[in-house]
């Protein structure tokens, strides 16, 4: 049995992962951490603001979904404290993926930061990247729910970042006059455009359009639900063990 922690346990996705991990018989929920509604039961499981516990229950890997700043401070303190780090909480910077390298490899410790837990989005980003080089153009459009604060989603800039990595024939934009500022997106690696849509009713969905001579390509995954995420999580934590250092990407996990 894995023991499991969970910071940002009262959150949309945290609930759901004290949920996954408690209805899965290879391990157990040991604490729930939250800034937010500490005294709320989830999955039997008392939720406190204070991270200690998570120390105190003796967890070996820490799953964080919570907001980027706040798992700045504390998973540099998870490494230090011996444990593994499973992380869904999107928004990091290079200098924050370079800074969680160096903390895990010296601990001895994982760190899976995965901006996407869904197969689907794995594949989608893999098949992209197989398509990148027969194609001049891309863009790509990412849709999410209304309380989402980062933009654009980590799994758009990935995506684009191995897009861009598995060619360098993009045409230039043509664009000469943007009458509505923003309106062609943001640029992403190698210029690929990014566009956010925040609405209400939507969970995580995610289009790339590939475009070429007389052809394009359309590739989507949707996440309708958050339970989508759960099996690359519940894979993530069962794998974390025999890992050292900073896996980006749940593909490093699954060996996709
Ligand atoms: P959410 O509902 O706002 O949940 C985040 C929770 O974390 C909130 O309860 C928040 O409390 C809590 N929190 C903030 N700082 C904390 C700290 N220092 N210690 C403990 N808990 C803390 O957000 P969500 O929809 O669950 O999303 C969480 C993150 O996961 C986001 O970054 C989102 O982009 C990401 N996400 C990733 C995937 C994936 O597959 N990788 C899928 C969906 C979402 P307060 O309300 O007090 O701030």
């Amino acid at each position: 049995m894995i023991a499991v922690g969970v910071l940002g346990a009262s959150g949309r996705m945290g609930a759901t992962v004290c949920e996954a991990v408690a209805a899965d018989s290879t391990l157990e929920l040991v604490a729930a951490v939250d800034t937010h509604n500490a005294g709320q039961v989830c999955a039997d499981i008392t939720v406190v603001d204070d991270r200690e516990a998570l120390v105190k229950a003796s967890t070996e890997v820490v799953v964080d979904f919570t907001v980027a700043n706040a798992a700045r401070e504390n998973l540099p303190w998870v490494a230090q404290q011996g444990m593994h780090a499973v992380v869904g909480t999107t928004g990091f910077s290079e200098a924050d993926l370079v800074y969680l390298q160096e903390v895990y490899e010296a601990a001895g410790r994982v760190c899976v930061v995965a901006p996407n837990f869904a197969i689907s989005a794995v594949l989608m980003m893999r098949f992209a990247e197989i398509a990148a080089p027969y194609f001049d153009t891309a863009e790509m459009v990412e849709f999410h729910h209304d309380a989402k604060i980062d933009a654009p989603s980590g799994t758009a800039r990935l995506c684009v970042e191995k897009m861009a990595a598995a060619s360098r024939q993009w045409a230039p934009d043509p664009t000469t006059n943007e009458i509505l500022p923003g309106v062609r997106g943001g640029s992403g690696a190698a210029d690929i455009r990014v566009h956010a849509v925040r609405m209400r009713g939507m969970v995580a969905h995610h289009e790339v359009i590939l475009g070429a001579e007389g052809q394009t390509l359309t590739i989507r995954q949707d996440s309708m639900d958050r339970s989508s995420f759960m099996p690359g999580v519940l894979a993530a934590i069962k794998a974390a063990p025999s890992h050292s250092g900073l896996i980006v990407g749940l593909e490093g996990v699954l060996n996709l």
